[in-house]
């Protein structure tokens, strides 16, 4: 079966928090906007064979409510499953709440995505997700997902307490959907102080696994970039831009895919993962600069695309990382034959025909 594919749209950069590191440099001054036209061009040309979802995320995308609900109201008409991701500063209290549920549900959202935390909680403040979560459950598949960082006291735990004491039962709350995810810093030579327990070793590195945004998620920024993933670090890894859109330029997303998939950088961050990647280039010394100091996969892929003397050890063992595609390629070719070979072996011809874009 062919792996299906994300389209993330970033409506804009604006947002109604500042927080310290985020991924995307939203905040409230911030007015990179993606035109309606635009957005709606790749949302209608979508090919639904290959993408299956579509992911409003930003920046604060109820910022652009009118856009934001016309879009859903085409992808819903294409088949498409949605998401919004938003910060639920709209959440103040129970009328409110409803009004923008009830409205984004009838354009044809599907999926809430909340992100909380203690950055976010400078500027939205807990009763919001409450509010979003415990008006959202009878219409919307929800999920949340809370920052984490040594010193952090906002905690999947203390959300949910706050749920509890706020009157959701035991049956809502297991309707709803955890992620504590590792905060990390955009320039990758600050430091976050993580529980060890959250960092990756040198030796764990060998069994991290693969990147499962890269080449299956693809993001229209606010800015007009088109990136290969949604990941944190695809504003700042140059490599990770695959072309721009504008009302004037509106490079085809099977393009986008087909010069994606063409590098074997890329190819190896998906199937090895970037932290296996970073074990293969480092030296005692670069090692010493990431074991143990950091957590987030796109931290790792950061270093990795930044740090010339990792890159140039990369290069030397392309031949190493070629065959570990292929091989991880030839195994999941071999399990997954009878149901269809077609996305491995156009793989393989493509890895075998171009070595890599370093
Ligand atoms: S709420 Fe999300 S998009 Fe807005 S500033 Fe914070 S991390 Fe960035
Ligand atoms: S690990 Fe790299 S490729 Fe994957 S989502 Fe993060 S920045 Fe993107």
């Amino acid at each position: 079966m062919k792996p299906t594919k994300t389209l993330s749209v970033m409506l804009t950069h604006q947002c109604t928090a500042s927080c310290k590191n985020c991924g995307t440099f939203s905040h409230p001054l911030n007015m990179e906007n993606l035109p309606f036209s635009v957005a709606s061009h790749y949302v209608n040309n979508i090919d639904t064979s290959d993408f299956k979802v579509v992911v409003f995320t930003g920046g604060e995308a109820t910022l652009r409510l009118d856009d934001l609900v016309s879009l859903l109201n085409i992808s819903n008409s294409r088949g498409l499953i949605t998401r919004l991701v938003t910060n639920a500063h709209w959440a103040n209290d129970k009328d409110s709440t409803v009004k923008m549920i009830s409205k984004l549900s009838k354009a044809g959202l599907q999926e809430l995505n909340l992100s909380t935390g203690d950055e976010h909680l400078k500027y939205v403040p807990l009763i919001n997700v409450v509010n979003a979560i415990k008006y959202s459950l009878e219409c919307l598949s929800v999920s949340v997902m809370v920052e984490v960082t040594k010193e952090n006291k906002a905690t999947k735990a203390s959300l949910i307490n706050s749920l509890i004491s706020n009157g959701l039962s035991n049956n809502e709350l297991n309707m709803v959907g955890f992620i504590e995810s590792p905060w990390m810093p955009v320039n990758f030579r600050d430091n976050i102080i993580y529980d060890k327990n959250n960092t990756i070793s040198f030796n764990q590195a060998e069994i991290s696994d693969g990147c499962s945004s890269i080449l299956n998620t693809y993001t229209l920024n606010a800015d007009g970039r088109i990136t290969a993933c949604c990941g944190i670090g695809q504003k700042t890894i140059r490599e990770l831009t695959i072309d721009t859109c504008s009302e004037t330029n509106l490079p085809t997303l099977s393009t986008i895919i087909s010069e994606a998939e063409s590098d074997l950088i890329k190819q190896a961050v998906s199937v090895m993962g970037p932290f296996q990647l970073l074990k293969l280039g480092s030296d005692l010394k670069s090692s010493q600069e990431w074991s143990e100091r950091i957590a987030h996969k796109c931290q790792a892929c950061s270093l990795l695309y930044h740090n010339k003397n990792i890159q140039s050890n990369l290069i030397k063992k392309l031949p190493d990382i070629k065959s570990k595609i292929i091989n991880s390629i030839v195994i999941d070719a071999t399990i997954k034959k009878q149901i269809s070979g077609y996305i491995y072996s156009e793989k393989l011809t493509k890895i075998n025909g171009r070595e890599n874009n370093a």
